[in-house]
């Protein structure tokens, strides 16, 4: 894949499959914007990544902000002169069963995983139409086809990247800019860790690969969709799941 010297912005990518994504896109040369609410560990992750030959940008960002989004971008383009690929990657669970769940709790997480591709995407695309060249790769995932009990929100605004996918993926396909998602299903993650021991051997027994998946495994697959190559696929989604759901 050629994608040496190319400038990707990635959010939420100061740990976890966003990290992941990082440093696979990193290994093929791709020059990154680690751009993440946790702007300490973007910067000790943004220098860890120069150590594979490429340069790096860390960004404070909370993609549910506007003016936050739009500097970010702007610094990446004053930084890189242009930005190839944005990988949407930052997400929140605020977990509770319908009727407990708070108002607040369904707001953040529809403002940070909805809104923010919303947000992060129209910036990039602005970019990206001037190069007539451009990769969006949104970080979506299982139970936005199956759903999940206390997730509610987060299932949600899942499926709602999926819509948007596909919607900017046909407004802008003119422009060279494809637009896919990734559907990552129970991967190892802080974000995961959390859950009772339980609960992980349950969703093991509904996983016919047998086992959960790593960042690794997702960033094989957004590398893909990022990548000249996929060039001729838009508004799809790709399940990463080990068969949890076909
Ligand atoms: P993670 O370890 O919690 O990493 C997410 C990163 O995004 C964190 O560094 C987080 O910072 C950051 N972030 C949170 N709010 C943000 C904001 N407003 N602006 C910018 N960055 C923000 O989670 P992960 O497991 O790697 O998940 C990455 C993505 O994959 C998410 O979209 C998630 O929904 C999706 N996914 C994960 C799994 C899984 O099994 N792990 C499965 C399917 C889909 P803080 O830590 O400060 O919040």
């Amino acid at each position: 894949m050629e994608l040496s010297g190319q400038v990707a912005v990635i959010t939420g990518s100061a740990r976890g499959i966003g990290r992941a994504i990082a440093e696979k896109l990193a290994g093929k040369g791709v020059n990154i914007v680690v751009a993440d609410i946790m702007s300490e560990e973007a910067e000790e992750t943004a220098r860890k990544i120069q150590e594979l030959g490429v340069k790096t940008m860390a960004a404070r960002l909370d993609v549910s902000s506007a003016d936050s989004v739009a500097r970010v971008f702007e610094d990446a383009v004053k930084e890189f002169g242009k930005v190839d690929i944005l990988v949407n990657n930052a997400g929140i669970t605020r977990d509770g069963l319908l009727l407990r769940m708070k108002e607040e709790d369904w707001d953040s997480v529809i403002d940070i995983n909805l809104k923010g591709v919303f947000l992060c995407s129209k910036e990039a695309v602005k970019i990206m139409a001037k190069q007539r060249y451009g990769r969006i790769v949104n970080i979506a995932s299982v139970v936005a086809f199956i759903g999940n009990p206390g997730q509610v929100n987060y299932s949600a605004s899942k499926a709602g990247i999926v819509g948007l996918t596909k919607t900017i993926a046909k407004e802008y396909a003119s422009r060279g800019i494809t637009v896919n998602a990734v559907a990552p299903g129970f991967i190892t993650t802080a974000m995961t860790d959390a859950l009772p021991e339980n609960v992980k051997e349950e969703m093991k027994k509904a996983i016919p690969l047998g086992k959960f998946g790593t960042p690794e495994d997702v960033a094989q697959a957004v590398l893909f969709l990022a990548s000249p190559e996929a060039g001729y696929i838009t508004g799809q989604v790709l399940h990463v799941n080990g068969g949890m759901y076909m």
